[in-house]
């Protein structure tokens, strides 16, 4: 049968009519067209629903035994308009329809089950297509391992996943296996050792932390380059959540606190679009070398971070208590930063399918101070003279613009004048935590560290209201002078303060000096 084209020009792929129930006599006349599904009542208007927002759909028999019916239940999650506010939120939409083509219980639910394959089928995403960008999309059914950290937060995550994730998951099919943590750690040994065969991706919910435990166990393994693609999904179950607002912020929503937040992301877990992900690989002193997807922070901002554990009760909250109180007692830091600009020659490797850069030009930030013109790249890897062997374990792709950090960082790198700071950050996400917007422009697979750093001589309300600023991401509007901003692709920094805190990804490090690159590309993370 050759079927009507829907208005405008999608192709209408199944028509039929149905009940919503064995009682009610009303019939919906309901049509799937390759974008959306539409439901019609005789005499009233047509509810339209997009398969864009749709995660799933399932057949299944009457409970009732008299029921020669079959039905079908299709699970949408369209943006709603807030009630009493501005913005809109995804909330649940479930249609069941009941199918009876026939006396025979079992057509009927054969019949049911051609609709929630087909409406399954039309909802799986086109793939954007983005110059540069490559995108995959799990399989489906998909076989998820769910890594859950109860310390994480308000410590309310496993009841977080039981209340909001589990359901969404069965909606969209997906096979999970539920993993509790026991310590600090688990995680990362876990996938150290795990046979990674068995899961499709691996979803954390938690904060940052659990993310950084869980990288951090794939890096380690023999097949390191194969076990970091795995694609990683975030739910915000902790008080960072960096990672998950910046999914969120990617996949052009509005910013969301807590259950909304989660909502939306387990939303894009569900649908499943796999994006490449920037690892930096960041070296300290004694040659430790750790994986990090968000940031490197000295200062201010990595005290906040440790300072403000103590007042995790309060959730997302602890950053803003912890930020008022180091205002008031604000410090200044001694130290030597150093960084390769992006603009500089990007590596071999790095080049490939690179979107132009954001120009300097566009960018508030200080003249460069020491700036020469461009040299060949630094190989650390055949100029590792210092004697020191690499310590066990550490792998992973070369660094291949880093000199080791014994030796002074190569001549084409650019060498900050100003050795007194407030803070330096490196943050290569969006979001520097759910409610701070550090780099509004940054993607997941930019190849860029987004580097800022603060002078000291800032007023603690300069600096307050570089905070606050940051809430909306125009904190470069202020064009405070005491802020510089600069993409770079590696950059070192050396205390001078005997003693103090370096935080990776939120989580403390060994403390001295510090030095990372970029690698591209390396990982994998399900957005939007
Ligand atoms: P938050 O955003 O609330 O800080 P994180 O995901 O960052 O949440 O987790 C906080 C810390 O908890 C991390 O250092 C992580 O390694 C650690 N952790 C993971 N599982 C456990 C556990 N079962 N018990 C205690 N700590 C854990
Ligand atoms: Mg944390």
């Amino acid at each position: 049968m050759a079927l009507p084209l829907s208005n405008g020009t999608a192709q209408v792929l199944l028509c039929g009519e149905f009940t919503l129930s064995t009682s009610t006599k009303d019939r919906y006349s309901v049509r799937l067209t390759s974008t959306e599904l539409q439901v019609q009542k005789t005499g009233q208007t047509r509810l339209l629903l997009q398969l864009l927002d749709c995660i799933g759909c399932r057949a299944f028999k009457g409970e009732d035994s008299s029921d020669a019916g079959a039905y079908f239940s299709a699970y949408f999650y369209p943006f709603k308009k807030r009630w009493m506010s501005s913005g809109a939120v995804r909330q649940r939409v479930v249609q069941t329809f009941r199918v009876e083509v026939s006396q025979d219980p079992l057509e009927n639910l054969k019949e049911a089950e051609k609709w929630a394959q087909a409406i399954r089928d039309s909802s799986i995403q086109q793939l954007p297509k983005q110059e540069g960008q490559l995108y995959s999309l799990l399989p489906r059914p998909c076989r998820l391992l769910v890594l859950v950290n109860p310390h994480s937060g308000t410590g309310h995550a496993p009841q977080l996943f039981h209340s909001h994730v589990q359901d969404m998951l069965t909606e969209a099919g997906a096979q999970y296996t539920l993993l509790v943590t026991e310590r600090q750690n688990h995680a990362h040994e876990l996938l150290r050792e795990a046979d990674l065969s068995q899961w499709d991706a691996l979803v954390i919910l938690s904060g940052d932390g659990l993310l950084f435990e869980v990288v951090n166990g794939l890096m380690e393994r023999a097949d390191w380059e194969d076990a970091v693609r795995k694609p990683l999904g975030i739910l915000p179950g902790g008080s960072g959540n960096a990672v998950a607002a910046s999914v969120n912020h990617y996949s052009g929503s509005q910013a969301l606190s807590s259950e909304e937040l989660l909502l939306s992301c387990t939303f894009l877990l569900c649908k499943g679009l796999v994006s490449p992900l920037d690892l930096a690989s960041v070296t300290t002193a004694s040659g430790q070398r750790h994986f990090s997807f968000l940031s490197v922070a000295w200062g201010f901002v990595s005290d906040v971070d440790i300072e403000s554990e103590k007042y995790r009760r309060v959730g997302a909250a602890r950053f803003t208590v912890g930020t008022l109180m180091r205002l008031a007692s604000l410090r200044v830091y001694r130290g030597r930063l150093a960084y390769l600009p992006a603009q500089e020659l990007p590596a071999p490797g790095l080049a490939e399918g690179c979107p132009d850069l954001p120009g300097r030009a566009s960018l508030r930030c200080l003249p460069s101070e020491s700036h020469s013109a461009p040299h060949t790249l630094y190989n650390s890897s055949n100029s590792n003279n210092s004697g020191k062997a690499p310590s066990p374990g550490v792998q992973g792709p070369a660094d291949t613009l880093l000199a080791p950090l014994d030796q002074p960082v190569p001549a084409h790198w650019t060498v900050v004048k100003e050795e007194r700071f407030v803070l330096v950050l490196a943050v290569y996400q969006s979001h520097l935590s759910q409610d701070l917007l550090a780099a509004p422009k940054a993607t997941l697979g930019d190849g860029l560290l987004h580097l800022f750093y603060v002078r000291a001589g800032i007023s603690r309300a300069a600096l307050l209201r570089l905070f606050l600023a940051m809430e909306k991401g125009t904190h470069l509007e202020l064009r405070c002078p005491h802020l510089s901003y600069m993409p770079v692709r590696a950059f070192r920094l050396e205390p001078c303060t005997p003693k103090g805190v370096i935080t990776v990804d939120g989580e403390a490090v060994e403390y001295g000096p510090i030095q990372a690159q970029v690698h591209r590309g390396l990982g994998r993370l399900i957005t939007g």
